[in-house]
């Protein structure tokens, strides 16, 4: 648009785009006569005003400003006017302005809009941040108290009292990491930062094992507890293991608070997906339900139990945090598939969901049996191995010290980057564990120092961080780690890492107790089950009643980390095909 303004007798041209821009037309916009300068935003009007009268006066010669007006629906509408004086007086005073309007609202809208989103993407990132320290804060300790315990669990002078305890410690240990991780999920899904891991494992161990997770307590409540699966469900699969259990447990650990009379059932079966769209090709639809018969969930609250903290006034009342059907929803829908819920109020509810996962041969499957194989040594003929452990806190070095000494391996310690560097000086370590977070040097500075050297560079680092995002793995790589453990680790994590970073043997209880035995080890009369943990002894019971004596075996090893003595025992038994004798053993547990 146009405008020629006289500014002696306050004449003024407007072009047709001028008022158009405006939603005018000639007519409307005459009817204003000069009162248009009310369609000026109040807040824009002085700005708009100040050229006028600094051009009179002879101070400026053009001017550009940017300012809202009014349309005729009523909306405001950004105008940049530019304005030049044409023609002045004898004592150099403006008489004549003449300039454009442009209507620049989108670009207006488009800049406003980025720095909304400039705002909350940085107060996104602050709150990742904080939310990754504050995790990190407390993963640290929790690796104390966890991984203490683990350490106690093994020592044989325990009592069964003791034991006992410690399980309670462990377990809810492990409950608290699960609520920091939940929080820490559900920060990480908002920001748009986690991702599907998808790897082959076996779906019906996943299913069994989950409920072995929740068999005991169910049992405790005076539950019932069925899982099944049909035929169609296959063995092996590939997709993202770890987030499906979550699901699983989630739904059943809902179930179970909120159901005292009853039971749960968990059905899970699979349909192939529909021909036609080809990359679907070969994949199956796992379809899952977990059923309660407990309070139920009112219609009021049904729509929204799916949203991050909503919890229907029962669920207040349990406690919980509200997150784990909106990480459930979340994690399903990643995987390809919805979840919904179906309940009446006092009758129960049923959850149920679906993914998409593709079927795998067995032989494809890495086993990870070593995982559960306790390390009690180094081969003979191996060592002696010099271990360098850093860390500023001096219990998360003792924990290391712990878990590495009975082992054989030698180790030094050091409480900064500064102090590292020394002892690998004085000290020439085969392996470092390396803390990442420390004072006067971190560990990111020392390992950049050790990678660098000609000398040193070829000792493997083990970075050790409390961080919970993959993210910074990246970070603590570019170091020069050699690997990388998360903190709360286990212990099997820590000998496997170091396994893969030296050339070293471990000896494992499995080998420790030779299965040929002629002579019983022990009185067989005298096998005592105390302070073994009811669900194990319970899955042992089942794995011989099911002639599964590779579950079995696997279970006794569980038995070995508690009582040596009482493991060998039953895998003599095993050994010998004296299943009657098991069966007699653990019908109390069945
Ligand atoms: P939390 O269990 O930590 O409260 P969830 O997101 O898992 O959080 O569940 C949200 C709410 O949904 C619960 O607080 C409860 O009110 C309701 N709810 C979930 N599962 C069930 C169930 N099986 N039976 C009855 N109510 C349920």
């Amino acid at each position: 648009g146009l405008w020629d303004c006289n500014l002696v007798t306050r004449e003024t041209y407007y072009s047709p785009a001028f008022y158009r821009m405006l939603g005018y037309d000639a007519d409307g916009f005459a009817a204003l006569e000069e009162n248009w300068m009310r369609l000026i935003h109040p807040e824009d009007r002085e700005k708009v005003e100040n050229p006028w009268h600094e051009s009179r006066a002879g101070w400026i010669q053009r001017f550009e400003i940017e300012f809202r007006m009014q349309a005729k629906e009523g909306d405001w509408r950004w105008i940049l006017r530019r304005g030049k004086v044409v023609e002045r007086d004898a004592k150099g005073h403006a008489i004549r302005l003449v300039g454009t309007h442009v209507d620049i609202t989108e670009r207006k809208q488009a800049e406003q809009d980025r720095v909304a989103r400039d705002v909350a993407e940085a107060a996104n990132r602050a709150k990742s941040i904080f939310v990754a320290n504050m995790s990190h804060e407390i993963r640290t300790p929790m690796n104390a108290i966890l991984g203490f315990a683990q350490v106690l669990k093994k020592d044989p002078a325990l009592t069964p009292r003791q034991a006992e305890y410690l399980e309670i410690i462990s377990r809810s240990g492990s409950h608290l990491l699960q609520l920091i991780n939940d929080i820490l999920d559900i920060s990480k899904i908002e920001a748009g930062r986690i991702d599907l891991k998808p790897a082959s494992f076996c779906l019906h161990d996943l299913l069994w094992d989950v409920e072995m997770t929740f068999r005991s307590r169910v049992e405790e409540k005076g539950l019932q507890l069925l899982v099944e699966w049909d035929d169609l469900v296959p063995s092996h699969a590939k997709a993202d293991e770890g987030k499906l259990r979550q699901v699983f447990v989630n739904l059943i650990g809902n179930a179970l608070k909120f159901t005292d009379v009853g039971g749960i059932a968990v059905r899970v079966r699979a349909e192939p997906v529909e021909e036609g769209d080809s990359s679907e090709k070969g994949r199956i639809r796992l379809i899952a339900e977990v059923e309660d018969t407990g309070h139920g969930i009112d219609s009021a609250d049904i729509d929204r139990i799916f949203d991050v903290f909503h919890q229907a006034e029962r669920g207040l009342k349990a406690g919980g945090t509200g997150l784990g059907l909106a990480i459930c929803r979340r994690f399903v829908e990643m995987m390809g598939g919805k979840i919904a819920v179906r309940s009446e109020e006092g009758k129960g509810s049923c959850f149920r969901f679906d993914v998409l996962m593709e079927p795998v041969d067995e032989v494809f499957i890495e086993h990870e049996k070593s995982m559960t194989r306790q390390v009690i040594g180094l081969q003979p003929g191996t060592g002696p191995i010099r271990i360098l452990i850093v860390d500023d806190v001096k219990h998360n070095r003792d924990l290391l010290r712990e878990i590495l000494n009975p082992v054989g391996f030698e180790l030094a310690e050091a409480g900064n980057g500064v102090e590292a560097l020394a002892q690998v000086e004085s000290h020439a370590p085969h392996a470092i564990f390396m803390d990442m977070r420390m004072p006067v040097m971190d560990g990111y500075e020392a390992t950049r120092r050790i990678k660098q050297h000609e000398a040193w560079k070829s000792i493997p680092v083990i970075a050790l961080t409390a961080s919970a995002f993959d993210e910074y793995k990246d970070e603590v790589m570019a170091t020069g780690a050699d690997a990388y453990l998360r903190k709360p680790f286990r212990t099997e994590e820590l000998f496997e890492t170091l396994g893969k970073c030296l050339p070293l043997q471990y000896l494992y209880t499995e080998e420790a107790v030779p299965s040929s035995q002629v002579v019983p080890p022990g009185p067989m009369e005298a096998i005592s089950l105390d302070g073994i943990p009811a669900p194990l002894l319970h899955a042992l019971h089942h794995a011989v009643g099911e002639g599964d004596m590779a579950k079995f075996g696997d279970l006794v090893q569980e038995v070995a980390v508690q009582n040596p003595g009482v493991a060998e025992k039953l895998q003599w038994l095993a050994d010998r095909f004296d299943y009657e004798k098991l069966m007699d053993l653990l019908r109390p547990y069945a």
